[in-house]
């Protein structure tokens, strides 16, 4: 096959389809990364304290699977470790352009190809895969004052190395699951920190622990131990955990687990008062960390719920008063239903992705949009999860693309049919009637409408069923 593919991005989804097109022996690819390296959100997030909640052993391709964890749950730098390995060992880095960012993207229909346009210049190819990933660019909240502040201030992902915290006044703004892992590690060194909350999240206790030598060469001599243990945790996250999403069995156990856990680590009924979320667990991410609340019951740590009226040269100031810092960290998420912005994107007819999303991102199976032929994604619209790892929707992602390669080469340019997206928006709205993310809370699964953008509604089983190969009657093709 001679097709030419451009990647965008070089984390998780971007690597796994440059592997899988080595694989096939089509070498005429290239990544196209904005940033210095690969990695992704694991080469960009390193607050202190950063890693998964997925356990590691499922946090990895099922084709490459690594037996040098460490621990239960995998750290950042060891995630990108084993992707920078990936990387190394099927010699992906020789097509891999740093430092490039794709600017916009347009199909030329007399061509029918894409016009790749980068910070570099303009490039054509036959196919376009991106992969830039739900969490990629950093939120700065809307609250007035940002720049006025005198102090040092900097985003959660952007974590600024240089300044050391020790005895400081730090002010976190947030308490998702980024701040829940830097807050202790913070609060270890810092003076004074106060923990900006706007909405309370449940959380679960994290069974993280090292596995020991003993174990690690286990895994290492025996494949098929690994293999079994991933085999666990996956079948333990499909049957435990996504039925408490989808009202099943186990919404009440999870909860149930979930105060459990903040009775034990917060003694302080006040405290506990703040801290206990009033909307049903799951509809906002759950938070996976024991070390949180124990780090929010520590004296040079006060929860402030307040609401933050604006941001002053001093500090962080609330109905209340100004709460003075001399470091402030947005731990305030990411435009996580942006998608592929701010990338201009036009299809046939000059048709532009944004304005057609301007109510809601959405795509034939989160990965082919209507009028933008040979445009693949991974890690599109509706295919987050809140259950297990992601690693294995993009590994189906990447599949399904690879089937579709042959198609392109054999009969042109392909695109899905409108039919099937109207046929496929269908049965994504009736499947997530029944999941809990619309049940009145607000979330970064949704869009400013409050249309679940992000998260895909049914068991993983299902979507690696409905992706095994592409189904050309779905699809126009043109020559
Ligand atoms: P997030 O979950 O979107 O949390 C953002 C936080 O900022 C929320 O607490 C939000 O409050 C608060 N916030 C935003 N704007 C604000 C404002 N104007 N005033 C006050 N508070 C404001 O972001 P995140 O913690 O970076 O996590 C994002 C996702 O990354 C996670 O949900 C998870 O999927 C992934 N992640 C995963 C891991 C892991 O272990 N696998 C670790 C870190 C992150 P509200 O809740 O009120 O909106």
């Amino acid at each position: 096959m001679s097709l030419t593919v451009a990647i965008i991005g070089a984390g998780f989804g971007g690597l796994c389809m440059a592997i899988q097109l080595e694989k096939a022996g089509i070498r005429s690819y290239t990544i196209f990364e904005k940033r210095a390296d690969v990695g992704g959100t694991w080469r960009d997030n390193t607050y202190p304290g950063a890693g998964c909640d997925v356990p590691s052993h499922l946090y990895s391709f099922s084709f490459e699977k690594y037996s040098s964890w460490t621990r239960r749950y995998p750290g950042q730098p060891e995630i990108l470790d084993y992707l920078e390995t990936c990387a190394d060992k099927y010699g992906l880095r020789p097509r891999i352009r740093l430092n490039t960012e794709i600017t916009a993207a347009s199909f030329d229909e007399s061509l029918g190809r894409w016009r790749v346009r980068t910070t570099a210049g303009e490039e054509v190819f036959d196919v376009v895969v991106s992969a830039v990933g739900q969490l990629s660019r950093p939120r700065m909240p809307d609250i007035a004052g940002t720049s006025d502040f005198e102090g040092v201030a900097f985003h959660s992902a952007r974590w600024d190395h240089s300044q050391d915290l020790t005895g400081r006044r730090v002010a976190v703004i947030g308490n998702g699951s980024s701040a829940a892992q830097l807050i202790p590690r913070v609060a270890e060194v810092a003076g004074q920190v106060d923990v900006f909350q706007r909405t309370p999240n449940w959380v679960i206790p994290k069974m993280d622990a090292t596995f020991g030598d003993t174990l690690t060469t286990a895994f290492r001599r025996m494949p098929l131990l690994q293999r079994g243990y991933r085999e666990w945790i996956y079948r333990y996250a499909e049957g435990a955990l996504y039925p408490a999403l989808a009202g099943g069995w186990s919404t009440e156990l999870l909860r149930k687990i979930a105060l459990d856990h903040l009775h034990e680590q917060v003694p302080d009924p006040e405290l506990r008062a703040k801290l206990t979320p009033g909307y049903p667990i799951g509809c906002k991410r759950v938070v996976i960390d024991s070390a949180f609340y124990p780090a929010l019951t520590r004296p040079n740590v006060n929860v402030v719920t307040d609401r933050i009226t604006r941001i002053a040269p001093g500090g962080v100031e609330t109905a209340t008063g100004l709460h003075e810092a001399d470091v402030i960290v947005y731990a305030t998420g990411f435009h996580a239903s942006d998608f592929l912005a701010p990338m201009e994107i036009t299809g046939r007819e000059g048709r532009r992705l944004d304005e057609e999303w301007k109510d809601g991102a959405e795509a034939y199976l989160g990965i082919a949009v209507p009028r933008f032929p040979n445009l693949f994604m991974v890690y599109g619209p509706n295919t987050n999860l809140g259950h297990t790892s992601i690693i294995f929707m993009i590994e189906c992602q990447v599949g399904y693309i690879m089937g579709c390669l042959p198609h392109i080469a054999g009969r042109g340019s392909m695109e899905v049919r409108p039919e099937a997206m109207d046929t496929w928006r269908r049965s994504l709205d009736r499947a997530m009637g029944k999941m809990i993310w619309q049940a009145g809370c607000t979330s970064w699964y949704k869009n400013a409408a409050g249309r679940v953008t992000n998260n895909w509604p049914a068991a993983t089983t299902v979507y690696r069923r409905i992706t095994k190969e592409p189904r050309p009657g779905a699809f126009r093709f043109a020559r």
